[in-house]
């Protein structure tokens, strides 16, 4: 299959500036316009990220696309371009194919990202969707997980909980906030939430070697969080802190930077959830004394 399908891909993904040589050669050849090139890689499987039989085909393809430009923004970067690898299952190797890359198609034009190439193989074994995004840091520096310094205001991107009612499979990354971000301020330290907002938190103190005091009060909860909460009998509170897959922004700025920011006008909302301490771990403050909470969150391979 992979002749035909690689000229009717060839049809489908557009020429964009970034990249030289894209499908067809050996190896693409992409230009970098500045450094240092920032890359991530994401691998999706059929049984274990994501149901065969239960999710949009398109819908997984635009999921694989889009949790990997949410690591390219997480790091303060401008995505370029794409290397997608279909591991598909013998059976409709290529209508499967062809749905897969509808929603790759559809994320990499939302966000100007060129598929630049990758690969196809059809086995007797599940879907696996693994994509590998390729950027780089406009200006600045990269933003890491462990440069967080004490005194740090944490704020936080969007809202919280009940993404598996939907938003889960069509995530927004926030390359554009990342972009308003990195003009306006110094970034200490930043991660994506893919797994759980008190986990991810939860790393990017442990990395910089600090804790965190929450204003658990401030942390925006998401509506689906509320609906789900009707569901599972929860708090939504207990959603926002846990579900993971929300895609939102995490970032350690200096209180003169977080009021800047706060003030701006961005293209997506921005929350001040607590401050870097020098104990560490997760903690709130309740009638004069420190209390620690718990990191959930969903913990992989476990
Ligand atoms: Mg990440």
């Amino acid at each position: 299959m992979e002749q035909s399908f690689l000229a009717y891909l060839k049809g489908r993904t557009r020429s964009l500036l970034q990249v030289d040589v894209g499908i067809g050669d050996d190896a693409a050849v992409i230009r970098s316009p500045a450094w240092p090139l920032v890359a991530c890689t994401d691998q999706i499987i059929d049984g274990v990220d994501f149901a065969f039989d239960e999710h949009d085909l398109a819908d997984v393809g635009y999921k694989a696309m889009a949790i990997n430009l949410s690591d390219i923004a997480a790091m303060g970067a401008v995505a370029t371009s794409a290397l997608v690898t279909l591991t598909l299952p013998k059976q409709n190797a290529t209508k499967v194919a062809g749905e897969v890359y509808e929603g790759i198609i559809e994320a990499a034009k939302q966000y100007d990202v060129a598929i630049a190439g990758g690969d196809l193989s059809t086995y007797d074994g599940p879907l696996a969707i693994s994509i590998t995004v390729l950027g780089h840091v406009a200006e600045g520096q990269p933003w890491l997980r462990s440069g967080a310094l004490e005194g740090d205001v944490v704020l936080a991107s969007g809202s919280f909980g009940g993404s598996i009612l939907g938003r889960h499979l069509r995530p927004t990354p926030r390359l554009e906030l990342a972009a308003a971000i990195g003009k306006l301020a110094t970034v200490h330290a930043a991660i994506d939430v893919s797994d759980g907002l008190s986990l991810d938190l939860d790393r990017m103190c442990a990395s910089s070697g600090y804790g965190v005091e929450l204003d658990v009060d401030a942390i925006p909860v998401h509506p689906d969080a509320i609906k789900l909460s009707a569901k599972t009998g929860r708090e939504p509170f207990q959603h926002a802190w846990s579900d993971g897959e929300d895609f939102e922004l995490l970032l350690s700025v200096s209180p003169e930077d977080a009021e800047r920011l706060l003030a701006a006008d961005l293209p997506a909302p921005l929350t001040a959830i607590g401050k870097i301490v020098g104990r560490t771990g997760l903690w709130r403050k309740h009638e004069g004394k420190f209390l620690r909470l718990s990191p959930q969150g969903y913990l992989h391979g476990e």
